[in-house]
């Protein structure tokens, strides 16, 4: 079974202005596809054939199998990515919202803290917020990588490559950033956090 592209969680318009259904068409339907179709073509009849994608990202990692890796991540990171999103703009209640308290000072903090990452990042990359169940943190990665490579549990993720908002807000980072973290599904987060934290030693 080749990887498949997973289908998007809501209607291609459902993020409209924020990300446009133009934007939703060629960062789904080409640069994620692209990622998929790329990945199944280098690992058909190979090593990595029949693994399942994040075995994938984080064996090719282990291997320095930079191509695989690099389009294994980038398709484990835009699924990730699709369902941090969420048109809902529903609050963080529960276990998690408590711990984004006591560690940000509340989800607004958070979601400062999420744009501040992204605007850091050089270039291309990914701004994270992750957990080991216990503790949060927020960090970026540069170009494909991602903390799932090392085992490291993503609770949600911003996509700042430019091909994310460029359509939508040409040069504007902050302007995207600001906006999108408005759109972070937290209770999915939450159900994430929910999972790790039952988890945890
Ligand atoms: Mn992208």
């Amino acid at each position: 079974m080749p990887i498949a592209l997973d289908p998007l969680p809501w209607p291609r318009d459902a993020l409209a202005p924020v990300v446009s259904a133009a934007t939703i068409d060629l960062h789904y339907g080409k640069h994620h596809k692209g990622y998929v179709d790329t990945l199944n073509g280098l690992i058909a009849g190979a090593e990595f054939e029949g693994a399942s994608l994040p075995e994938i990202v984080t064996r090719a990692k282990a291997e320095g199998a930079t191509k695989i890796f690099n389009n294994a991540a980038q398709a484990w990171s835009h699924t990730l990515y699709w369902n941090s999103l969420s048109p809902a703009r529903a609050p963080l209640s529960g276990a998690l919202a408590d711990l984004v308290a006591q560690t940000f000072g509340g989800v607004d903090a958070l979601a400062s803290r999420l744009v501040d990452a992204g605007m850091q990042r050089f270039g291309s990359g990914w701004v994270w917020l992750t957990t080991d169940g216990r503790s949060l943190d927020v960090l970026s990665t540069s170009n494909a990588d991602t903390p799932m490579a090392d085992d490291v549990t993503c609770l949600l993720t911003i996509d700042v490559w430019e091909h994310a908002y460029y359509v939508d807000y040409q040069n504007r980072r902050a302007e995207h950033l600001k906006a999108i973290v408005g759109l972070i599904d937290w209770p999915a987060a939450g159900a994430c956090f929910e999972r790790e934290r039952r988890r945890a030693p």
